[in-house]
């Protein structure tokens, strides 16, 4: 069965690219019939951030990617956060050290410092932990048995280390990118048990991918390099037959081609995160959810940042993404971000989107803005008329507040230089033909404000800005007389009169 998961580690709000990966895992999942698994990765408990894990909840329901087994759903392989998996993982870093692939590293904070210094050079700034190349360090793959009993048993902090094999090449193959290498001289003899007994990332992702069945992993490519030391670990627990398969997804670049990053945001004004968030120091970042993205667009554009579905469609529903899904279909290069890319997704959704859906996203909206909702088929009615003109979910302000409150006085006169006595005397016609108008609809309308100009005599050109600018208070929006119509009749001769006053 197909078990995928995302595995974050709760230090901060969610990048772009943490919800494209919790997208294609997502896809693959359902486009298999299989499970998509929320693990919440908190060993280091120096990066935990309160409230971090919520808001990964809450950007997952947002984006309609709810998992199937979470710390909130429960499930089948609970608990589901791993510092309450703790006395799990210790037994499989001692069985490893038994088994000559792990071992003791007694070394202080002073110990490491010296060894970086020592074996610094310019070609190589910050070198490896490796027992073989620096041996060195106080371990017990270095000091005589009685000896590592004797710290072990004063009582010595101490912390279980990987061993790495001298010399080999660790292979495996990656999904995206097919078989990729690793020399071992390369690798750090990564630490797998802290001296709190804790597991590292190292030992709880893999233990906890076994024990929970994991099929396929798919995360950020910026884990590639610690692949090698999880492929090892899997072989040498004994699990290798039930490794999942690997694959690294590629970056999110910036408009300049560096790793996308919040001073891209800074920069260029775009957000990057799901959701605002703000972390410990007070530090903002903001999210496409505030910037007025429809999550139903934010998924889109994201699911195109790294995988085509190959018949050239690009507006997709999360339904047709995950039945086009192919993970050969992820290209291994990086994905630049364009946000005006970003901003036609969300236009084209907008536009495609019903009404009444859209109704619960532009709501909140105006009422942010202090226009009160009460009649919601109303809302509806004005959606559907400016949909067209709105982009981002905050232009529904600008291109319908005037649906619901009267613009504020216009001074009619020195909007229109040609305004003049004559132009008073036919709107206050006009309005004695709204008021009799049997049907107040725009067709009977416009066919009645033109026969009247030409009664007058004044160019109907003349005299339709004026109707626009009294109705709704600039120079922009959907036909005059369909808005009057929507208004309605009370409205838009009160309106008129205002604006001749
Ligand atoms: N805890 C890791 C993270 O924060 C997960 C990496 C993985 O998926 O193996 O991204």
């Amino acid at each position: 069965k197909v078990r995928v998961r995302f595995a974050p580690s709760p230090t901060g709000g969610l990048h772009l690219g943490g919800v494209r990966t919790v997208l294609y895992n997502y896809l693959f999942a359902k486009k298999h019939g299989g499970d998509f698994v929320l693990r919440i990765e908190d060993t280091d408990q120096t990066r935990y951030v309160p409230g971090a894990e919520d808001y990964i909840l809450n950007c997952l329901e947002w984006c309609g990617l709810v998992p199937d087994e979470s710390p909130k759903a429960g499930g089948p392989y609970a608990p589901y956060r791993q510092s309450e998996r703790k006395p799990l993982y210790k037994q499989y870093a001692l069985q490893l050290v038994e088994q000559g692939n792990a071992y003791y590293a007694f070394d202080t904070p002073e110990d490491l410092e010296k060894m970086r210094n020592d074996y610094k050079t310019e070609a190589n700034p910050s070198p490896t932990y490796n027992h073989e190349l620096r041996g060195k360090m106080r371990n017990s793959l270095t000091l005589p048995a009685d000896e590592v009993k004797a710290l072990i048993d004063a009582g010595t902090p101490y912390v279980i280390r990987i061993k790495m094999p001298e010399n080999e090449t660790v292979s495996f193959t990656d999904l995206i990118r097919g078989e990729v290498n690793f020399h071992t001289s390369q690798v750090d003899d990564k630490v797998l048990l802290k001296a709190d007994g804790m597991p590292t990332y190292h030992l709880a992702v893999v233990v906890d991918d076994y024990l929970m069945k994991i099929s396929h992993a798919f995360r950020g490519e910026e884990w590639l390099s610690s692949a090698p030391v999880h492929v090892l670990t899997w072989k040498y627990l004994g699990w290798y037959n039930e490794m999942p398969q690997w694959a690294h997804l590629p970056l999110i670049l910036g408009p300049d081609g560096a790793k996308l990053s919040k001073r891209h945001g800074n920069k260029y004004g775009f957000p990057i995160f799901a959701m605002n968030w703000t972390d410990a120091k007070g530090d903002f970042t903001e999210g496409f959810r505030e910037r007025g993205f429809l999550p139903e667009a934010f998924t889109n554009l994201l699911a195109l940042m790294g995988w085509n579905p190959g018949n050239g469609q690009e507006i997709l529903s999360l339904e047709e993404m995950i039945s086009l899904f192919d993970l050969s279909r992820v290209h291994s290069a990086g994905a630049q971000f364009d946000f005006e890319k970003a901003k036609w997704f969300n236009h084209e959704w907008i536009k495609k989107s019903d009404a009444t859906v859209l109704v619960k996203s532009v709501k909140p909206v105006l009422e942010e803005k202090g226009i009160l909702i009460n009649d919601e088929a109303y809302l509806a009615k004005v959606i559907d008329m400016v949909k067209e003109r709105c982009t981002l979910l905050g232009d529904f302000y600008e291109q319908a507040a005037f649906f619901f409150t009267a613009p504020a006085t216009i001074d009619t006169a020195s909007i229109l230089p040609k305004w003049n006595a004559d132009k008073v005397a036919f709107f206050e016609a006009a309005i004695e033909l709204f008021n009799n108008a049997a049907n107040f609809n725009h067709i009977d309308l416009e066919a009645a404000f033109k026969a009247l100009a030409a009664e007058k005599a004044i160019k109907i050109g003349e005299l339709m800005m004026p109707l626009r600018i009294m109705l709704v208070g600039g120079k922009f929006g959907p036909g005059v007389f369909e808005i009057a119509e929507v208004i309605g009749k009370e409205e838009t001769i009160s309106r008129i009169q205002q604006g001749i006053k």
